[in-house]
């Protein structure tokens, strides 16, 4: 398996020079995701980031979940990215590990930082709180609460943690600078009223410690060594060091930061996945369309491929949006070398071999893998009924068109070639039978080959075709993101597969010939009628 680059990363010299200065430091890293939804590709390359490290160096790699927020649906989400974490293939260090388990000791921090007269308890009002903290042009006002005395700071903020307060109308600010050039440096708040009951810690607490002041404290309190998080909190980093500075903790974790994963027709955030799913227009967090790694993993992503597209990615401070195609790529190389081939008919259009009888049946025996006699044959039949797509023949064929069409000859691949002749048409104009003849000799000219399967070795399938959900690039961007849907992110088409799938139904994914990779869902398929998911096309904008 691919590591990550050296060549590509920042960090990794960072690492090395803060293990050369120590012979006793060891490298400890964490992931620490909030219980508010999937995982998704961007996850994955913090995941690969951070463990991926700890590997790399021999350190531990903590999971921490940032619950500090009581509003979340937390176990719902809880099980289903450890669920992930492992399908990953990554192992987090000892038990798992939850912000709220620090409450207690956050709270003792907080009441250190008002008897060092660093923290006091405002009542302005929320919007009086965001006017007086000013602009990146305009220089913040202190809050008249800012200069009251320690006592009665300690005081008010124990009653605000006995809940004689309302949501909302009290909160504990740290007092650093209402004039600093870094907004969140203007007295940002630590902690705020919620009476809300947390799933861990039940009903104990109607008071919780900010993002930015659990997370800190959090890190310290585990050992982490480095705290590895993305560019947006770059500006958080101050109020990091601030905190740290500031209690009586004896370790110092240092924030280090590197670019978001952006993707191309995709959205990246939690929360913007979870407005689809609000909005109906995604049923459920696991859909192939989505980016995220139980919708991956159905889709028919395998973790090394997820992994592999992680590592390419490096650890650089340059944000930039990735192709769709350098995910694709990942997938499609390894199952170049992996899956079985085989023939499918996604669009099945009657082919009647009018020179051979009914009762004839040829059986041919090839590959199924062309590059790899190890994945051992398959038998198929060649009879006087066939299917291919039908889009491989053409009425009124262009000058350009090399597939069948009335006169045309063209190979039907590991077997004959065969010369369109007639066809007949339904009620509704529409081509029914195609009658050809086929040559049993091969006069060694050049002729298009397209896949087929005969009637006799047909099973009905169910193919899910996706496209990009979205129809441009970066709908991020765009405050209109649900008007920028694809309408045909999802087509069904209906057809045939080789029953040997039936025989070989361990291997899941397979490469349908001409026509791209696919993976069989096992929830909804049935013993006579299985479904596949498109996983990825044979190449870029390949034609179906
Ligand atoms: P979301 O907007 O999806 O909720 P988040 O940053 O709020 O993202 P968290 O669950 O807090 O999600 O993230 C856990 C870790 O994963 C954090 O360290 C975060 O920086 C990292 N992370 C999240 N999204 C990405 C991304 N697109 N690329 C790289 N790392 C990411
Ligand atoms: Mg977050």
């Amino acid at each position: 398996m691919k590591n990550l680059n050296k060549k590509t990363s920042f960090i990794h010299k960072i690492i090395e020079n803060f293990l050369k200065n120590n012979k006793k430091n060891t490298l400890h890293t964490r992931f620490p995701p909030d219980p508010n939804g999937y995982l998704h590709i961007g996850h994955a390359k913090s995941l690969c980031i951070n463990f991926g490290l700890a590997q790399q160096y021999h350190g531990q790699c903590n999971l921490r979940f940032d619950d500090t927020n009581p509003q979340n649906k937390h176990n719902k989400y809880i099980s289903k990215i450890k669920e992930d974490i492992l399908w990953l293939g990554f192992q987090w260090n000892n038990n798992t590990k939850y912000s709220s388990m620090y409450f207690n000791k956050i709270y003792k921090y907080a009441i250190e930082l008002i008897q060092k007269d660093l923290a006091y308890v405002d009542k302005l009002k929320k919007s009086e709180i965001r006017d007086y903290r000013g602009t990146l042009s305009k220089p913040g006002i202190n809050s008249p609460y800012r200069n009251q005395t320690i006592e009665e700071n300690m005081l008010l903020f124990q009653n605000m943690r006995l809940g004689n307060f309302a949501a909302g109308t009290v909160c504990l600010r740290a007092k650093i600078n209402m004039q600093s050039p870094c907004i969140i440096m203007r007295d940002p708040i630590l902690y705020r009223i919620k009476f809300i009951k947390h799933n861990k810690t039940k009903k104990n607490w109607c008071i919780y410690p900010t993002y930015d002041f659990a997370h800190c404290i959090s890190d310290a309190i585990e050992g982490i060594t480095h705290s590895l998080c993305t560019l947006e909190f770059l500006d958080n980093k101050q109020l990091y060091q601030w905190i740290l500075k500031n209690i009586s903790i004896t370790t110092y974790p240092k924030q280090y930061e590197y670019s978001r994963l952006n993707l191309e027709y995709c959205t990246l955030s939690k929360r913007k996945l979870k407005l689809l799913i609000e909005n109906n227009i995604i049923k459920k967090w696991d859909d192939p369309r989505l980016p995220t790694i139980a919708g991956l993993r159905k889709r028919g992503y395998t973790a090394l491929s997820i992994k592999n597209f992680c590592y390419n990615l490096g650890i650089t401070k340059q944000d930039n949006l990735i192709e769709m195609s350098s995910l694709e790529s990942c997938i499609r190389k390894e199952l170049n070398m992996k899956a079985y081939r085989t023939m499918a008919i996604l669009q099945p259009i009657k082919i009647v071999i009018c020179n051979i009888a009914n009762h004839i049946q040829e059986t041919i025996n090839i590959l199924n893998h062309p590059n790899n006699t190890e994945m051992g044959t398959q038998n198929i039949k060649f009879s006087q009924i066939l299917y291919i797509e039908t889009s491989d023949f053409k009425e009124n064929p262009t000058k350009e068109y090399y597939r069948l069409s009335l006169g045309k000859t063209i190979k039907l691949k590991y077997s004959y070639i065969i010369t369109a002749h007639a066809i007949q048409k339904d009620k509704n104009k529409k081509i029914t039978k195609i009658f050809c003849t086929c040559h049993l000799k091969n006069n060694n000219k050049k002729y298009s080959i397209i896949h087929w399967i005969s009637k006799k070795d047909i099973i009905p399938a169910e193919f899910r075709i996706y496209n990009h959900l979205f129809t441009i690039k970066n709908p991020n961007i765009k405050n209109n993101l649900l008007s920028h849907i694809n309408p045909n992110s999802k087509i069904k088409k209906y057809g045939f597969i080789n029953k040997n799938i039936i025989n070989n139904l361990k291997k899941s994914r397979y490469q349908f010939e001409r026509i791209g990779y696919f993976i069989i869902d096992k929830i909804i398929s049935k013993k006579n009628y299985i479904t596949f998911n498109q996983i990825v096309t044979l190449k870029k904008n390949c034609k179906k």
